[in-house]
């Protein structure tokens, strides 16, 4: 396949809706096209779709390729990867990204191995790059970064050889650029012949388990470490929470320790946000908590080590016990309120 074609993105629908990750790899493909003088081409399999095309257009898209039938509507794995693997054929891109949600690290396997190319998966940045091997020098390779051996490193990974790059990457780590409501761009009907073998298996039933907590839509998240001492000192940071009208976020340590549900969690292992205001209490700032919440927009951190790693990412620290400090906080964003 060609270094000179498009970057490709899976775009994954719930319900004929666009999933936001798919828009923010949109977002982040049309940086990385824009670097490599192509554009980006979406394809979106499923059913009564190809109005909601239009909206991938908006965050960068060039062309959608929409792959319309009512078996589609749900994701199947051998469909679906057909699906991909023939407009993959038929495109050539030198790209293609999925998210890495539960559909995306099933498909994007299938793909790499049906296409004998490689696949990093769980991907937190994605670059453009040189790439030198022997005597050999690779322009405009696809430096696909992540954590590895256990978020102690940060690795850059390359298939220089082998194309298209693939890449999963986790929800909430691309930045979703803001709509142009006045981009234009081409939605592309493709027919693909399927067979009764291609649906080996029939959804009877969806059940979907309501969201309890919403960290990524949330503007401001209060988030507790096991600092925080024990599940009933966590009250202290729903309450904080509460006040200030945002959502409890977490730790691994203190979601392993039973204050709080593996939902709130934030890192490398949980969520990834960008909230406008974040702040940390006993928290200490591992390499996996910081992976999921450096970007925010405004750092607290309350710490009572002053050398704590939050420190480095926070915009304002307070060195104190969070025990004394939390309710102070509280009472004085009250009589302010
Ligand atoms: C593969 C892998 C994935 C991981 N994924 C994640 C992940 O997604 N998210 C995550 O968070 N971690 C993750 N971890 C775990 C991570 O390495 C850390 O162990 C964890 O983040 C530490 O949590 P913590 O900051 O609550 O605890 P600690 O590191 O023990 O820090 C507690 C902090 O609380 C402060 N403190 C104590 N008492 C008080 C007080 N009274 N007032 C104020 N401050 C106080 C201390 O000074 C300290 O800084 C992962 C680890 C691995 C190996």
């Amino acid at each position: 396949m060609s270094t000179k074609n498009n970057v490709m993105v899976f775009i994954q629908q719930d319900e004929g809706k666009i999933v936001d990750v798919s828009l923010e790899l949109v977002s982040k493909a049309s940086e990385l096209a824009a670097r490599l003088g192509v554009s980006v081409t979406g394809v979106l399999p499923g059913h009564g779709i190809e109005k909601e095309a239009q909206k991938a257009i908006q965050y960068g898209a060039a062309e959608v390729v929409c792959i319309d039938d009512k078996r589609l509507a749900y994701y199947t794995p051998v469909p679906y990867a057909k699906v991909m693997t023939q407009v993959i054929k038929k495109y050539q891109p030198q790209i293609v990204l999925y998210g890495a949600t539960t559909t995306g690290r099933d498909l994007g396997p299938r793909i790499a191995s049906s296409l004998k190319v490689g696949l990093t998966a769980d991907c937190t940045d994605l670059q453009i790059g040189e790439y030198s091997y022997k005597d050999k020098v690779f322009e405009n390779i696809l430096y696909q970064i992540r954590p590895a051996f256990g978020g102690n490193i940060v690795a850059t990974i390359v298939s220089p050889e082998r194309f298209p790059q693939m890449a999963t990457v986790r929800e909430g780590v691309m930045k979703m650029r803001e709509p142009d409501d006045a981009a234009k761009g081409t939605i592309t009907k493709m027919d693909i012949e399927f067979g009764d073998q291609d649906f080996p298996t029939e959804i009877i039933k969806r059940v979907k388990e309501a969201k309890s907590v919403n960290l990524k839509g949330s503007h401001i998240i209060v988030a507790g470490g096991i600092g925080v001492g024990s599940k009933d000192d966590f009250n202290l940071i729903k309450d904080l929470a509460h006040t200030l009208g945002g959502e409890v976020g977490a730790s691994r340590a203190a979601v392993d320790a039973g204050f709080v549900a593996k939902e709130h969690q934030i890192g490398q292992t949980g969520t990834t946000v960008r909230p406008k205001l974040y702040i940390a209490c006993g928290i200490s700032g591992s390499i996996q908590h910081r992976a999921g919440m450096a970007e925010s927009s405004r750092i607290i951190a309350i710490n009572s080590d002053p050398e704590a790693p939050i420190f480095q990412v926070a915009h304002y620290g307070i060195v104190g016990d969070l025990k004394d400090v939390i309710p102070k906080f509280i009472k004085a964003y009250k009589a302010k309120a």
